[in-house]
């Protein structure tokens, strides 16, 4: 056997065994930093504290070894600080985007049953999809009847789901029959087959023509068909054709004015320090004639001619260059809505050009029909001009 250079009468063996020791978990650290410790005063028992000693000495002219002193103690910091943020993302609000209905039009109040409306609002809050289009579906499927009578095509119910959508297709229970349409009543069972069914009012039955068992399988299913970054693609996914989609929104446009990004802009379409506005989003006295209101669908801040305009979100430019009265103009895509920014000075930026939030897209100017240098920020949203107040969030901001 092979006596070791540094300590005669140690084998090289003997070294590595009892480094090998000393280097086992927490103990590791403990036998660099030379704070000895419980392992390591058994490991003391075999080879006694001399033979310790030399072996931690020794263990350090082998990378091996280094790497068995630092690498133990990393892997245990990156696992903690891997829990850690894991931790913390677990408890953190998320989040979550979607679209709200604004409030109630007066058609909605007359056309919607009191008892009904109220689930809408109540499938909004959960799933963050706009309630004017749940109503909408309700309205165009059923007509907002529990019980429509039989369907050509075997849909079910308030919302008329199809069994299989509502119950999950190998839902063995579940049977897309015309004559004789079969679907799942269990919520366990529904969730365990993917199905969307599910048992709002808490009386343990998934039941589509239950209103708000219905409404809110109904909201389930846009929200998974991604109804936070486009409706239309959602809604299509609850009927595959285009002019339902068409209908839907129609109908839904009908019920509320309003429909709002339940999400706020990444950023302002001014530098904060010259955001003020100079006149807000809705009816207001016609700038040029005051005996007549207008319709103002957008703010407007009075910011310095030449000022840049920030693109508030991520997006596509949809189009650059003059449009009447607001002049030169920018419209960004981003979407699931659009961001309008006009009275330009000049754009730097052309139809198609991608975009992030932040990004300098022109400066403030006075063109078009404008009584002194201003932007014009205005959010559409499917064809709906929403408060840009709210979406972008100065309400909140200004404490108002
Ligand atoms: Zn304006």
């Amino acid at each position: 056997m092979k006596e070791n250079d540094t300590n005669p009468g140690v084998t090289d063996v003997e070294v590595e065994k009892a480094a090998r020791v000393a280097f086992r978990g927490a103990d590791a650290v403990a036998a660099t930093t030379g704070m000895a410790s419980g392992r390591v005063g058994a490991a003391k028992k075999i080879i006694g504290d001399k033979l310790l000693e030399k072996a931690t000495e020794t263990a350090f002219k082998y990378k091996d070894y280094w790497w068995g002193v630092f690498i133990p103690p990393l892997v245990g910091m990156g696992a903690f600080f891997f829990l850690l943020v894991s931790l913390i993302l677990l408890f953190m609000p998320i989040q979550e985007q979607g679209f709200n209905g604004g409030s109630p039009s007066v058609y909605a109040l007359a056309k919607i049953p009191p008892e009904y409306l109220q689930i809408f609002m109540a499938a909004q809050k959960k799933y963050d999809v706009a309630w004017n289009v749940l109503a909408a579906i309700a309205s165009v499927e059923s007509n907002f009847r529990p019980d429509p009578g039989l369907s050509v095509v075997g849909a079910v119910g308030f919302m008329q789901f199809m069994p299989t959508t509502w119950s999950g297709n190998r839902d063995p229970l579940a049977r897309d029959d015309p004559s004789a349409p079969s679907y799942d009543t269990d919520p366990k069972r529904i969730a365990s087959y993917g199905g969307y069914g599910e048992d709002a009012d808490g009386d343990g039955v998934a039941d589509p023509y239950n209103p708000w068992d219905a409404v809110f399988a109904a909201a389930h299913l846009l929200k998974a068909n991604g109804f936070h970054e486009d409706p239309r693609k959602a809604i299509y996914a609850y009927n595959h054709a285009e002019w339902y989609v068409d209908k839907i929104l129609d109908v839904a446009s009908t019920f509320t004015s309003e429909m709002l990004p339940d999400a706020t802009a990444k950023g302002l379409p001014v530098p904060k320090d010259v955001y003020l506005i100079t006149s807000p989003f809705g009816n207001r006295p016609n700038p040029y004639d005051n005996t007549r209101t207008e319709f103002h669908q957008g703010i407007d801040i009075g910011a310095p001619l030449g000022t840049q305009v920030l693109a508030v979100n991520d997006g596509t430019v949809l189009s650059s260059g003059w449009n009447d009265g607001f002049g030169l103009e920018i419209v960004i895509d981003h979407g699931s809505y659009k961001t309008q920014y006009a009275h330009l000075e000049f754009s730097c930026v052309q139809p198609g050009d991608k975009v992030v939030a932040g990004d300098v897209i022109g400066a403030v100017g006075s063109s078009g029909r404008s009584t002194g240098p201003h932007l014009h920020f205005g959010v559409n949203v499917n064809g709906t001009w929403s408060d840009p107040e709210v979406f972008l969030g100065a309400r909140e901001e200004a404490g108002k």
